[in-house]
């Protein structure tokens, strides 16, 4: 089935990651996100209390895959004045499968990453007042920046990570992905019961307190202790 003429048009390539330690990449199915999983963060957008795990999704092409010491350029993106960072532990699905208890996910992550939920805050909060959904707040082109995707066997403790935000050398995200109120088991256990999870899913795990804005011209490293830092700049 090679045959292009079996398309009205060439259909777009596969969307792919790199991975640390082989020039093989990470073919892209779907980017599930997880709202509100760190305490301090759900305060700083007024809300408290443990609340049931909620998923939104951006599109695989929404992806601005960045190299192993390559800084992204993201062009600041339209309609907004108030563009966020939200750094995050990204987890990368290796195999696939529905109803996945927490005590088995581990055998379903090839790896994990190093990811930034880049965020039209205003256009999300004027979503929130109305109800409707948040797509133009956070599905928009290059929303989703990731660093290269390390193999689970040589990913450092991901469980209890430093994770972290500076802009142009200056602290703005610390925090600990200890602090998960959702764990990555637990995530995709909710996740794998909503959705028949496919190899190729990542998922955004949330960000810590200290979202804020960025302006071009910023340059973003996001680090998680174990994982390759990821450097993106806006212009
Ligand atoms: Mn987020």
């Amino acid at each position: 089935m090679s045959d292009s003429s079996h398309f009205v048009f060439p259909p777009a390539a596969v969307v792919s990651v790199p991975v640390v330690g082989t020039t093989a990449r990470f073919p892209v199915q779907r980017v599930y996100c997880v709202g509100r999983n760190y305490e301090e963060h759900a305060k700083e957008m007024g809300f408290t209390g443990r609340e049931a795990p909620f998923f939104f999704l951006k599109p695989a092409n929404a992806l601005l895959p960045v190299a192993d010491g390559a800084t992204a350029r993201m062009p600041y993106p339209s309609l907004t004045k108030d563009l966020h960072h939200e750094v995050e532990l990204v987890v990368a699905i290796g195999l696939g499968g529905k109803n996945i208890p927490a005590s088995e996910a581990d055998h379903h992550i090839f790896g994990y990453a190093v990811g930034l939920d880049m965020t039209r805050r205003d256009l999300q909060n004027d979503m929130k007042k109305q109800g409707r959904p948040w797509s133009i707040g956070k599905a928009f082109d290059n929303s989703a920046p990731i660093g290269p995707i390390t193999p689970a066997s040589l990913a450092g403790a991901t469980a209890q990570a430093e994770i972290a935000l500076d802009v142009n050398g200056s602290a703005r995200q610390r925090s600990d992905t200890s602090k998960l109120i959702w764990s990555v088991p637990e995530i995709i256990e909710h996740l794998s019961a909503a959705w028949e999870l496919r190899a190729g899913d990542l998922i955004y795990t949330g960000t810590p307190q200290g979202v804020a804005a960025v302006v071009p011209g910023d340059t973003m490293l996001a680090t998680i202790a174990g994982l390759v830092p990821l450097r993106v700049q806006v212009v």
